[in-house]
């Protein structure tokens, strides 16, 4: 049979070769492959391996394993895990705090259909997160009543609305913080329509501060944990335990945030306020966030007396900042299990992690330095945690971050330092596998970037 001219020109023209769409979707590979993937996504890597060829990036007959490495190469979602080389435990921009075994476990069982609000045994309806409440409780004796939200942010919001409505917060001066990134706690109190009423100056505030303010006007008293600066020299505060009384008298509720989500004393932070102690001393009711120093999900913990978190729960925002499953499953899952990866590097002894890292010396080079850890964002943020680093070559951080695995590292006087108190002492291998690949990706002659 004569030659049309299309087929002709498919001899001479390469585009001419590129597989038509249609084909390449019900190609068998590919359908294989991405039996996890949408249709619409499948579809974006197949016209954009088609678009590649056309510009002649890559030849017609390389269309088809192009497509397949995309899909084989991309994730679930966008989020990559990290090796978090910064020895920095509470980093907010990784993440917070790593979940511990149990509740990734927990998590993976949620997942599904679950019986969060609703009782298998009678098949009426449940109350929502007994489970993560009684763990609280549990963990938590001197509280009476629990309730899990969203985020440490919410739980403020819902506390100051429902207790205060359009009535005075009262707030020392000194506590009124900016909490990262032009986020501003008092901001965030005037956005629910209660009106702050500053007490005391920034250095000192006394009692008659508060007991002066304190009036038919007051909706809660609060008190802010300044968790991320210090304010020292001619200072003076109010304790907890100073204020319940009048706050009782005058029938205002005590509401103490503390942002960190201890649940007692911490030996390595000696200065930390817990949730406990605060309880004790009187507090009405306590606010801390589930992924700081309580190691565990995103989540808004409240604990407190049983009539105040009653009003709180009652109250129509609760729904709009209610706890979702996953977060409720860990939460549960951390407080019942072992002690949680934050606090583990927390209380790392700095000798066994100078061995760990003159392992990582043997192995790699460079020089092992003292480099001090640090809590991160909520609770004991600039208590210097002892410890130790590798010293390697500054270059290695940006192969390192964008490598497989990702690892943060921190560039410090011209070498790239690398704290192991974050990393699972399971995952060092990984660590040095990532040194090296970042070391042959310095060392190789810069190639066309084939991941597009
Ligand atoms: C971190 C923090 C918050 C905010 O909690 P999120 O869980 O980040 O929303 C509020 N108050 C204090 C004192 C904090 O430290």
């Amino acid at each position: 049979m004569p030659e049309t001219p299309e087929q002709r020109e498919g001899t001479t023209d390469p585009r001419r070769r590129i597989p038509r769409t249609d084909l390449l979707l019900a190609h068998p590979q590919v359908e294989r492959a991405s039996k996890a993937m949408s249709e619409r996504v499948v579809r974006e890597i197949v016209r954009a391996a088609q678009a590649r060829a056309r510009t002649g990036a890559i030849d017609p007959e390389q269309v088809l394993d192009e497509i397949l490495a995309a899909i084989g190469g991309r994730p679930a979602a966008s989020l990559r895990p990290v090796l978090n080389a910064t020895g920095v435990i509470v980093h907010t921009n990784l993440g917070r705090a790593p979940l511990s075994q149990a509740a990734r476990r927990a998590l993976q069982d949620a997942a599904g259909y679950t019986d969060v609000e609703f009782d298998l045994g009678t098949g009426a309806r449940g109350r929502r997160g007994a489970g993560a409440r009684a763990a609280l409780l549990a963990a938590c004796p001197e509280a009476e009543d629990a309730l899990v939200v969203t985020n440490g942010a919410a739980a403020l919001v819902l506390a100051t609305t429902a207790l205060a409505g359009t009535a005075e917060v009262l707030i020392s001066r000194g506590e009124l913080i900016e909490i990262g990134a032009g986020f501003r706690l008092p901001d965030l109190i005037a956005s629910t329509g209660a009106r702050i009423r500053e007490v005391g100056t920034t250095n000192r505030t006394h009692l008659r501060d508060y007991t002066d303010a304190l009036g038919p006007d007051t909706g809660c008293v609060l008190r802010i944990h300044t968790s991320n600066y210090r304010i020292v020299g001619f200072t003076s505060d109010v304790g907890v335990d100073e204020l319940a009384g009048p706050c009782r008298t005058a029938g205002a509720p005590l509401v103490v945030d503390l942002g960190s989500g201890l649940l007692g004393p911490e030996t390595r932070l000696p200065d930390e306020p817990d949730i406990a102690a605060a309880l004790r001393d009187g507090a009405d009711v306590v606010l801390a966030s589930g992924d700081k120093l309580l190691g565990g999900p995103q989540a808004g913990i409240l604990l407190g007396r049983a009539d105040v978190i009653a009003r709180l729960a009652r109250h129509p925002l609760a729904r709009a900042v209610r706890a979702d499953k996953l977060a409720l499953a860990a939460l549960e899952a951390t407080l019942t299990g072992p002690t949680p990866p934050v606090l583990e590097s927390l209380r790392l002894d700095p000798d066994e992690l100078r061995e760990r890292t003159a392992q990582l010396a043997a192995c790699l080079g460079g020089r092992l330095i003292e480099h001090e850890g640090r809590v991160g964002g909520g609770g004991g943020a600039e208590v210097p945690l002892p410890g130790w680093a590798l010293a390697l070559e500054a270059e290695l951080a940006d192969p390192l971050r964008t490598g497989e695995p990702a690892v943060v590292a921190t560039v410090r006087d011209g070498a790239c330092l690398l704290d192991l108190r974050c990393i699972p002492p399971a995952d060092d291998g990984r660590l040095i596998a990532a040194v090296e690949s970042a070391r042959a990706a310095l060392a190789a002659p810069a190639s066309p970037d084939l991941s597009r």
